[in-house]
């Protein structure tokens, strides 16, 4: 099997708790001496196999790391690693998840292997709003519930909101509309996607 590590715990000694996301499952794991073996991390990408005990969480076992071009690159490393550790918060107490979320995520190192980290990250995530039908295409303020005609600010999930109900940083619509219904950044500066970045990380 393989999957995506998304959160790490230790428990007592050396031993982890890891949870990992599938094609079709987010899995809870329990590895012996997983602390002092460098292959378990967040945001590590595995091959692996499970056995089941007679514990209620199976046992990781046979553990291969799969490796991606940019493993090396300490900044996209450190921002994939954040992303994916938002993974486990968004599917705490979830366990059968859509297929879409692993290959987004496959999708998504692929991206990053000729684009800016920051950039790739946010453009897989406005697809994940899309699929999961939180993208608001509409332009109404979650706020007055008015259309918004022109400048836009946007909150925790990308929401819209109207500058005037708002105190939160000013976007041109159009490159709202861009984001939303292209998934481009290009007319975004580095200063403008580090704020939408920082919104990400309050959670997906
Ligand atoms: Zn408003």
């Amino acid at each position: 099997m393989q999957g995506y590590i998304i959160d790490t715990k230790s428990v007592k000694d050396d031993d982890l708790i890891v949870s990992i996301l599938t094609e079709d499952e987010v899995i809870t794991s329990y590895r012996f001496y997983g602390a002092r073996h460098s292959i378990i991390n967040i945001g590590y990408k595995i091959d692996f196999e499970l056995e089941i005990t007679k514990s209620n969480i199976p046992r990781l076992r046979d553990v291969i790391q799969l490796g991606f071009p940019w493993i090396l690159d300490p900044e996209k490393m450190y921002c994939w690693q954040r992303y994916l550790k938002l993974f486990y918060r968004h599917f705490k107490d979830i366990e059968h998840i859509d297929r879409f979320y692993y290959y987004n995520l496959e999708n998504l190192e692929k991206l990053m292997e000729k684009q800016n980290a920051l950039r790739s990250i946010i453009q897989s995530y406005v697809n994940l709003l899309e699929y999961e039908g939180r993208l608001h295409y509409d332009y109404e303020c979650l706020l007055c519930e008015n259309i918004i005609e022109n400048n836009i600010c946007l909150i925790r999930s990308l929401i819209p909101v109207h500058p005037s109900c708002s105190k939160s940083r000013i976007f041109e619509k159009k490159k709202i509309v861009e984001l939303f219904e292209e998934k481009n950044l290009i007319s975004f500066s580095d200063d403008e996607v580090e704020y939408l970045w920082n919104i990400l990380l309050e959670g997906l």
